[in-house]
């Protein structure tokens, strides 16, 4: 039943990656920088781990190191398995719901150490929730509609990516916003290549190559600002 449901809308439209045409054309090339970056995110995400000083700043990261370290894995698995079993339709579908559905939990624990670590406006301790119900909901939605209104889903992850920013631009100690500014500009360039594939040569891969430099980018903000030894000004009060 599950299989159904999965595959199918209640119109009785077919929703593998809505058709075969709109397929992202370069699998499992697509996800390569991506699947660079699995070893190093695990490698990134223990770095910050060991240099956690105090329990805050363990689980943010551990938090920022499953988002990103399963943003990696979730896509090259999607991508591997749609290149290696393209019979397997169900899961292939799944997986691909799987993988945007991740997206909004990146973005989430990316956030994360952020409003978990730096000193920040009242709002910060609100938006520590908020985000994770933002996650929740951008999953919901696509466990229900995905692929159906393909503007909505971009829609959302703008919205979901810019949101907490809000919060974090009011931060009194500004070190690191040039960095996050940096890494967010790399995402919302990306997703010009995330719309055009098909049209443009390659676009999918281009789209992962900007993800995994935005992600390179807010993981070195992460480390040197909020996690690296010598960073002060970083260890404020929780
Ligand atoms: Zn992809």
């Amino acid at each position: 039943m599950k299989t159904r449901d999965c595959l199918k809308t209640k119109h009785g439209k077919d929703l593998t990656f809505g058709s075969e045409e709109k397929k992202p054309t370069t699998f499992p090339l697509g996800s390569l920088p991506c699947q660079f970056w699995i070893i190093p995110s695990i490698l990134g995400s223990s770095i910050l781990y060991i240099l956690s000083d105090d329990h805050w700043e363990t689980i943010s990261a551990w938090i920022y190191g499953f988002g990103l370290s399963g943003l990696f894995i979730v896509s090259t698995i999607f991508h591997t398995i749609s290149w290696k079993k393209r019979h397997l339709r169900t899961v292939e579908h799944c997986l691909h719901m799987f993988d945007r559905m991740v997206i909004y939990f990146f973005i989430a624990a990316s956030y994360a150490p952020w409003l978990n670590l730096r000193e920040l406006g009242p709002w910060a301790s609100h938006m520590r929730w908020v985000i994770w119900i933002m996650a929740s909901v951008g999953t919901i939605y696509v466990f229900f509609f995905h692929e159906r209104y393909k503007l909505v889903e971009l829609v959302c992850y703008v919205i979901m990516g810019f949101f907490p920013a809000v919060v974090i631009i009011s931060m009194p100690n500004r070190d690191g916003l040039l960095e996050l500014v940096a890494g967010g500009f790399f995402y919302c360039l990306g997703t010009v290549f995330f719309k055009s594939d098909g049209r443009i040569p390659f676009a999918h891969a281009i789209w992962h190559l900007f993800v995994a430099t935005g992600a390179g980018i807010h993981y070195y903000a992460i480390w040197r600002y909020l996690y690296r030894p010598d960073t002060v000004e970083a260890k404020t009060s929780r």
